[in-house]
């Protein structure tokens, strides 16, 4: 078996041994028919954690952000998302397919709406526009290379979401980087969204799975859409077991990411033909540019890949 150096995405962590334990040891019901206790157990603390009233556990982010904007919205309403996002550039366009809502693009300062822009995106209500229903938030940013968005942005488009009557759902797919890089507790950010998408699956270790949290009521209609969705799950408490460690074990060591990231941005910076401002970087995500005479990216890629080296392109 060849041995790579992994650097493609955090999501090619594996689980731990200690996860795998207990992932074979887990104590498991039919979550379908609501009485998994591990999967209870994971739902009570990813809630607790967040400072919400219930949270659900989902397949993937995907799903989470599926159900999040079709609990929020409906049909012929407009949904406001940054440009680079993740849930308007990376999952497949569920807004229309599965909400039936269009998304609005605004621009950002890495990642960070301009609350002014926000609410010159709000529409006015009239018959021929959709109505703005919600506003979704990334953080970190994925696209704009792991990003924390300040507190202070998040409470000033809070600000411009309840003057206007909107929703704010959180993509905090990576929101214990966004914590543990600026100190900022997860529970300030959720409380100032309605409900948050969180990973369980990239730098926490997990194998599986994310957590949608938010109000109960909004949170057992999300467990409907889950089941139509084909995100019903039986003895799933053999995927929440890890989830359980990955919540409350592997938090801290997410700083050890960030450091090696920045290490690794400092050492590709000179190094010809690439771009990258280390100073940028700011959790786990390097993403650089490279512009080369003699080599174009995808031959970089196979001659790294040759010496062990995996990334994306
Ligand atoms: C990974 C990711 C998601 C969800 O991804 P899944 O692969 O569906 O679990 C959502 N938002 C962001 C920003 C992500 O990086």
């Amino acid at each position: 078996m060849t041995t790579y150096s992994d650097f493609r995405s955090d999501t090619v962590t594996r689980p731990t041994e200690k996860m795998r334990r207990a992932m074979a040891e887990a104590v498991v019901g039919d979550d379908v028919l609501g009485d998994d206790p591990t999967v209870q157990k994971l739902e009570a603390l990813a809630a607790e954690t967040m400072g919400k009233e219930a949270a659900l556990f989902c397949p993937s982010g995907t799903m989470a952000n599926s159900i999040a904007v079709k609990m929020w919205t409906n049909a012929l309403e407009e949904v406001i998302v940054e440009e680079r996002s993740h849930i308007y550039n990376m999952e497949s366009t569920h807004m229309t397919f599965i909400s039936g809502v269009t998304p609005r693009p605004v621009r950002s300062v890495r990642g960070a709406m301009d609350p002014k822009d926000v609410a010159a995106a709000i529409r006015k209500p009239n018959v021929h526009t959709p109505r703005t229903s919600l506003i979704c938030i990334e953080n970190t940013h994925n696209n704009w290379g792991g990003a924390v968005i300040p507190l202070a942005n998040f409470q000033a488009l809070r600000g411009v979401a309840d003057a206007h009557g909107l929703k704010v759902h959180l993509d905090g797919a990576r929101i214990f980087n966004a914590s543990v890089a600026s100190g900022v507790p997860v529970r300030a950010f959720a409380d100032e969204v309605d409900s948050i998408q969180f990973c369980l699956s990239k730098g926490l270790s997990a194998p599986v799975g994310s957590m949608l949290a938010g109000p109960k009521e909004r949170i057992e209609f999300g467990r409907r859409l889950r089941k139509a969705l084909g995100g019903g799950m039986r003895q799933v408490g053999v995927l929440a077991a890890p989830g359980l460690i990955a919540l409350t074990e592997m938090v801290e060591r997410l700083k050890d990411d960030h450091v090696r990231a920045k290490r690794l941005a400092r050492g590709l910076n000179g190094l010809p033909g690439v771009r990258i401002d280390p100073e940028t970087v700011e959790t786990d995500i390097v993403i650089f540019g490279f512009e080369h005479p003699g080599l174009s990216c995808g031959a970089l890629l196979d001659r790294r890949k040759h010496k062990g080296i995996l990334a994306l392109a």
